[in-house]
């Protein structure tokens, strides 16, 4: 690393210590095998202290190390070889990105673990192409506009892509010369300190990236709230997110909030329709169905509805759903017995309320134990059911039938989300309609979640607050600075 020359960026912040924790207050949290509902392993939750621990380290790293004074091609050369490692480690990862998720192994292998590493490449080759801005136009002066680092940023992910989004924010954070506090989830402790070894390996300095965990409450709480942290990156639930918003503005620090989601997806009467059931089940299904972007509100035109719907039905029960370490599985285990009960309480809440249940809605025989449930497809004739407002976060789909564009249009936004919508015909004029009338803050046209990281992705209203993505990220994790010079 070269010897850093530049003056420091900041003022040291100074912040009190935290009020000691009463003694034998550490918590315990087991790692469960959604699989197999053994106990893998168990850690220790980190408590207040452990936090302010982390977030001085961070401080330190920030404040006086050379990571955010060095050549931003120093910088890019550093990712790029945390790129190139994640890769060479990608089985031992993919590994324990299984077990503590119960993702199907052979998603997590073609798509999770390679994501990870490429938003490393992604965001080296993203600063090495970033530009600040000139202004010239009052005589005698010139008016420039920096970006710099923001700080020590807080990283909260949650359990269903632990790597691929906690990395996300990661790469992001650290690209922009920035120190930070990962949180991974309490459920998916396993696979982020496995990467923790690879960050010095690659030659990012001591304390750049720290790692503490534990529940929301106790070790997130402590972590936004804390004084020495400059920016938060959330990912999660709406509800935990309107918790961490106000902690933020409280606080006057900048955050952003990729929340969830009740996505439409649209299948119109011209549309493909090998190609929209194909990509119906990836939207709704992949993951095990917990994504935030699932497209879980079909919205089917009336005359392909009994087609399309025959053959969305037959494409869900053919699923595999069985063990995640088997590579011919497509649907593993939910993460956990109170997601899989909530998945199940919504097939039965639908059907009280008068939805007519197509497939799915139980355990599958034979896998009793573990936390699985059949893929679940429920018809429901108005859009205000239950299930079609509240996000789910499983294999849990609703239909409804409509008539005309303006209907799903109409039909899509009848929701308190934003996040993500699919649209499926063969019309330019009908996909730019929706893409224009549809109330979100990403579309797909006859694909399902193609991603391109140099584009936004976020939600609007309660689906979030900001994005991730090149630009995006540039706007959480750097301040800018206008400088002013008499020539
Ligand atoms: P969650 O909100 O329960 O937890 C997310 C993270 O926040 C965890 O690490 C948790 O420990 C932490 N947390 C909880 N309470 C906290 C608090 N008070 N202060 C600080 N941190 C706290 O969400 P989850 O159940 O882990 O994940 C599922 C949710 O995430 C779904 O709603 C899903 O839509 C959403 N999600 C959104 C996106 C997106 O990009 N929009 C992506 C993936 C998941």
């Amino acid at each position: 690393m070269a010897e850093q020359k530049l003056p420091k960026l900041t003022t040291r912040v100074r912040f009190p210590s935290p009020a000691p924790l009463p003694s034998g207050a550490a918590h315990c949290i087991d790692v469960i095998d959604p699989a197999t509902q053994a106990v893998i392993d168990t850690f220790f939750e980190d408590d207040v202290a452990a936090v302010d621990r982390a977030v001085r380290r961070g401080r330190a790293a920030f404040d006086d190390g050379p990571w955010p004074r060095i050549s931003v091609a120093e910088r890019q050369c550093v990712l790029r070889r945390i790129a190139d490692l994640i890769n060479e480690h990608a089985e031992a990862l993919v590994a324990l990105e299984v077990r503590h998720t119960g993702l199907p192994i052979a998603f997590v292998r073609a798509m999770h673990v390679p994501r990870a590493a490429q938003n490393f490449r992604f965001f080296a080759d993203y600063i090495g192409q970033r530009a600040d801005r000139m202004y010239t136009q009052e005589a005698g002066y010139r008016t420039y506009v920096t970006r710099e680092p923001v700080g020590v940023a807080a990283l909260i992910a949650p359990w269903n892509v632990p790597l691929g989004l906690g990395l996300m924010k990661t790469a992001a954070a650290i690209a922009f010369g920035n120190a930070c506090v990962v949180k991974p989830s309490e459920a998916t402790p396993l696979s982020f300190p496995a990467v923790m070894p690879l960050f010095a390996e690659a030659g990012v300095p001591d304390g750049v990236v720290n790692l503490v965990n534990g529940r929301g409450h106790v070790t997130g709480a402590a972590l936004v709230a804390h004084p020495g942290i400059d920016a938060i990156s959330f990912t999660g639930g709406t509800e935990t997110g309107r918790v961490i918003g106000m902690e933020a503005a409280r606080r006057i620090r900048p955050v952003t909030m990729e929340l969830g989601g009740k996505s439409a997806n649209i299948i119109c009467d011209d549309a493909d329709l090998d190609a929209a059931v194909a990509g119906s089940i990836v939207a709704a299904f992949a993951n095990n169905g917990q994504q935030c972007l699932a497209g879980s509100r079909l919205l089917v035109q009336r005359g392909i509805a009994d087609a399309f719907i025959d053959r969305f039905v037959a494409a869900t029960k053919a699923l595999r759903i069985g063990a995640p370490t088997d590579p011919a599985t497509q649907l593993g285990p939910l993460i956990s017995a109170a997601q899989r009960d909530r998945v199940l309480h919504y097939a039965a809440l639908a059907v009280g309320e008068g939805a007519t249940l197509l497939s799915g809605g139980r355990v599958p025989p034979g896998l009793e134990r573990g936390y699985y449930v059949e893929p679940t497809i429920v018809e429901v004739t108005d859009s205000r059911a239950t299930v079609a407002q509240d996000e789910v976060f499983g294999p849990l789909v609703s239909v409804q039938r409509f008539d005309t564009v303006d209907d799903a249009i109409a039909l899509a936004n009848d929701s308190d989300f934003g996040l993500v919508g699919y649209a499926w015909t063969a019309s330019i004029a009908r996909a730019q309609a929706i893409v224009d009338g549809v109330r979100t803050g990403v579309m797909w046209v006859n694909t399902p979640m193609m991603r391109d990281l140099r584009a936004p992705f976020g939600g609007w209203r309660d689906s979030g607050l900001g994005a991730e993505g090149g630009d995006a990220c540039a706007a959480l994790y750097t301040r800018e600075k206008t400088a002013i010079w008499k020539v």
